[in-house]
């Protein structure tokens, strides 16, 4: 059998091929059909291009449906695809061009300037444009091709992207992701999520992560079902197309700008199945003023780069605030100790994975991918967390993230959940900053509501009565808001860069 992902979904193509697989916010459909004619066009030219077998096809490109299509066609041609941030700018586009070496770089047309002069001077054979609106080199080549094409027969380990990681710790790596890695998950989570008939999804993430490009739109391409697509998230856009979706995926950002707006409600809803949150943490009060507006309960997932998703909230079960769930069906996932015993029913240890669904390692990075693997083959994630006992992880931060203070271990996380319940906190952010008596002094920053008084003083005290004084912060500072990147995630670097010195 043909492990190729493209193949999959082609057996899962609705039998009315005219039906929508993509409805823009401008009022474009494209039916299965155009959308399997398109990327046969694409997939041509690239084989035209005798391109080297498991040769990368970079891309930094605005959102659009031949966004989408360019991946798929990638894939069926049996290319790498390589997906890039659309904020990088020329520094880390010369990084990641002169790391994964492309043999071909689609780029905005308006970069094509700076773009192509990086990718040329890596040695990239071949620049294309693509642009939001349907204009570009790629298209004006591919309008050539014929519209019937073979998907290329792939080995499920054949690679099928690379994807870089959000560069939240460090700098980005690429994971390295087979045919066998993203279709085996994608299969989980329609049982998972029971994906059904009449499925309406609104696409309002990215395509250039594992959330929009992955989670997303394999969802809704493996379901036979319409995907509403919006060039990015904005609040009004959501607000009007809800009524016409059942599913919503987003990241934490996405949620708390929804329950802001006074318009956003139950009826709004009416047609919703599943909302999914993740690629960051959800504020419990988020999860719980969602509830309570809108009837629903967030499903909030957790996964990676590296592994697509591992651990779900169940769709039937319970769902449970502050966790991310229980492991999906055929992954293995573990918290363990620093000497890699495994944790206790609530212990806090490293999570660690294994299954169908984990990366085979980081591009170019033999000896990062040797020192993140066991040797029983298990992933280990960088995040801490712990099981409880009815076997619901809950994540506590990154293993980076860690603060040492006086010799004893603190959790952000810990920290940040007592201060966020204070009357007048909005959210909160705990960092590790270097002190010479303690190693790291615990170091609070914090976003409250416009209307409070609340001074470092009353946070202090208040923890004082709650928590042990190692955890305490030593210094608290009020922001107006966190950093954050595109997916939501907190850049706690930048705030240790910011409170170093003072
Ligand atoms: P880098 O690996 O370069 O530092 P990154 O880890 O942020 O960046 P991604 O692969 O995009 O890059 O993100 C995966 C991480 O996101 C996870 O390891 C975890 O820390 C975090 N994450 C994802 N989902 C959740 C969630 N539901 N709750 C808390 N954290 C989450
Ligand atoms: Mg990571």
């Amino acid at each position: 059998m043909n492990a190729n992902l493209y193949a999959l979904f082609e057996s899962r193509f609705p039998d009315d091929r005219t039906a929508c697989c993509i409805e823009t916010h401008e009022g474009l459909y494209y039916s299965w059909n155009d959308i399997d004619r398109a990327s046969a066009k694409m997939a041509n030219l690239l084989k035209g291009l005798k391109l080297e077998k498991g040769a990368r096809v970079a891309v930094q490109v605005e959102k659009s449906p031949e966004a989408l299509i360019l991946y798929l066609a990638t894939v069926r041609a049996g290319y790498v695809y390589l997906p890039l941030n659309i904020a990088y700018r020329a520094a880390e586009m010369a990084y990641f061009i002169d790391n994964a070496q492309p043999e071909v770089v689609v780029c905005s047309p308006q970069n094509f300037g700076w773009i192509s002069q990086i990718a040329f001077a890596s040695g990239t054979k071949h620049v294309f444009t693509l642009g939001d609106d349907r204009t570009g080199s790629l298209l004006v080549r591919a309008a050539l091709q014929s519209s019937s094409f073979e998907t290329v027969d792939s080995a499920p380990g054949d690679l099928a992207a690379i994807l870089y990681t959000s560069g939240t710790t460090g700098r980005s790596k690429g994971a390295m992701l087979s045919h066998e890695n993203l279709s085996s998950n994608a299969l989980v989570l329609q049982e998972a999520w029971r994906w059904q008939p009449g499925d309406v999804l609104l696409h309002a993430l990215p395509l250039f992560h594992v959330h929009g490009l992955f989670v997303a739109s394999h969802g809704a391409l493996l379901n036979g079902s319409k995907m509403i697509f919006l060039p990015r998230f904005d609040t009004a856009e959501v607000l009007r197309c809800l009524p016409r979706a059942s599913v919503f995926m987003g990241v934490p950002t996405y949620y708390v700008r929804l329950v802001a707006e006074p318009s956003f409600d139950k009826d709004l809803c009416a047609n919703m199945r599943l909302f999914v949150s993740g690629s960051a943490p959800l504020l419990t009060d988020t999860f719980n003023q969602f509830r309570e507006r809108t009837g629903h309960t967030i499903l909030e997932r957790y996964g990676m780069s590296e592994t697509a998703m591992l651990v779900s909230n169940p769709y039937d079960g319970e769902r449970i605030g502050g966790t991310v769930g229980l492991p999906l069906p055929g992954v293995s996932v573990r918290v363990v100790k620093g000497d890699g015993t495994p944790c206790g029913v609530d212990e806090v240890g490293d999570i660690q994975v294994k299954g169908p669904n984990v990366f085979s390692g980081y591009w170019r990075m033999p000896e990062k991918t040797a020192e993140e693997f066991t040797a029983d083959g298990y992933f280990k994630t960088g995040d801490v967390g712990r099981f409880d006992a009815r076997g619901y992880l809950s994540i506590l931060g990154r293993s980076k993230d860690l603060i040492i203070s006086g010799g004893y271990n603190v959790y952000p996380k810990e920290v940040e959940s007592f201060i966020d319940e204070m009357e007048g906190v909005v959210e909160s952010a705990v960092i590790g900053i270097p002190h010479p008596d303690f190693g790291e002094a615990v170091t609070a920053v914090v976003v409250t509501k416009t209307d409070n008084a609340l001074t470092e003083q009353d946070i202090i005290n208040e923890l004082k009565s709650k928590i042990a004084n190692f955890k305490v912060p030593k210094r608290v500072v009020f922001v107006h808001d966190l950093p954050r990147n595109t997916m939501g995630k907190v850049q706690k670097n930048m705030l240790r860069d910011q409170f170093r010195d003072g």
